[in-house]
């Protein structure tokens, strides 16, 4: 379970919350009993909305930093599609930046930290 996705003390304050999610998002969640951390998380099921598999793993670049000429050949497109990807996301999103995006997609389950471990590039910090 994603305990990095925002959670809700209740059923019924996370049924509201879904309620927000959808009224601002335009996307399809569920609400989720945790038993790790034993609250309910909202998860926005990305895969069901964008229906394009392709955009979270650009994503998943995105959240570690990657620039969209080094994300293409990564995800076998070019640099002018990850760019499009990425304003189509930051747009549903309602995101005000790169940064953000990321934070708003953790925050609603659509990226899971768990999916990756950022790698430390020793060239950015010579
Ligand atoms: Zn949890």
């Amino acid at each position: 379970m994603l305990c990095t996705v925002a959670s809700n003390e209740n059923h019924h304050a996370a049924r509201n919350a879904q309620r927000t999610v959808r009224n601002t998002y335009r996307l399809p969640s569920s609400v989720r009993h945790c038993e790790r951390c034993d609250r309910y998380h909202v998860v926005v099921e990305a895969d069901r909305c964008w229906n394009r598999k392709r955009w979270r793993e650009i994503l998943v670049y995105v959240a570690q930093g990657y620039r969209d000429p080094e994300i293409g050949p990564l995800v076998k497109m070019s640099a002018k599609g990850v760019e499009y990807a990425v304003l189509e996301m930051t747009k549903r999103l309602n995101a005000m930046s790169r940064p953000n995006l990321v934070a708003i997609a953790i925050c609603l389950g659509i990226l899971d930290p768990n999916d990756f471990v950022p790698e430390f590039d020793e060239k950015r910090h010579g």
